[in-house]
């Protein structure tokens, strides 16, 4: 594991990251990762993601007490303890509102899986949860019959939540599902969708779950 300082510098480059394209406005998103089986390093409330510093960010337990920091952990800390409670296999999650995931979301529109091949092998389902007011453990209870299977969670009428065993990997999910979700807007506006045929569909989930099981097996 890397240094606390480390990890620090890596979680304020993801905020960065996600002022800079454009996924997050205001003091919009929350960002965590594991750093052990009990401390959780997640961003603070109120403050805008893309100009973070280190000293900013805020530890806490895996039942959301405070333990270290300055600053009070984002509101949305529920979410993500909920998370590292439930997904031992889970080290990163990463919260933000991208235009065209949150307007399906929005929509009710629930994004299916079956249209690119990447998608399927890289991120699996993105299942559109039961409206829950952010903030609240509403959002957790919303979560629960979705968490064990799926990487991605598109939050209704609020935005995306990823998840991944590093911070770059739920960030590049984040980046995946957004990008999705601009192909299916415009192919709906295209007026056709093409799915996967079934057969290659259920290859691909295969491959996606042997390379789980690998990673699992490599730990
Ligand atoms: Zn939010």
């Amino acid at each position: 594991m890397a240094s606390l300082l480390v990890m620090k510098k890596e979680l304020v480059r993801i905020g960065n990251q996600l002022y800079a394209r454009g996924m997050i406005a205001g003091t919009d998103g929350n960002i965590s990762v594991r750093l052990d089986d009990n401390r959780i390093l997640i961003t603070p409330s109120g403050l805008p993601k893309g100009c973070l510093n280190a000293d900013d960010l805020v530890i806490i337990d895996q039942n959301g007490e405070h333990l270290q920091g300055i600053r009070q952990a984002s509101s949305e800390y529920l979410m993500h303890t909920f998370v590292y409670r439930n997904r031992p296999d889970v080290m990163a999650c990463v919260h933000s509102h991208p235009l065209y995931v949150t307007a399906f979301a929005v929509a009710g529109i629930h994004l299916a899986v079956d249209i690119l091949p990447e998608v399927v092998v890289s991120i699996g389902g993105m299942p559109l949860t039961d409206y829950a007011p952010p903030g609240t453990d509403a959002v957790p209870k919303s979560l629960a019959p979705h968490i064990e299977d799926n990487n991605a969670f598109v939050l209704r009428n609020h935005g995306l939540l990823t998840v991944g065993r590093s911070l770059d990997e739920a960030y590049n999910r984040q980046e995946v599902v957004e990008h999705y979700a601009q192909v299916v807007h415009l192919a709906r506006q295209l007026g056709h969708l093409d799915r996967i045929p079934t057969e290659d569909f259920q290859r691909l989930e295969k491959m996606r779950q042997k390379l789980d099981k690998a990673w699992h097996e490599n730990q």
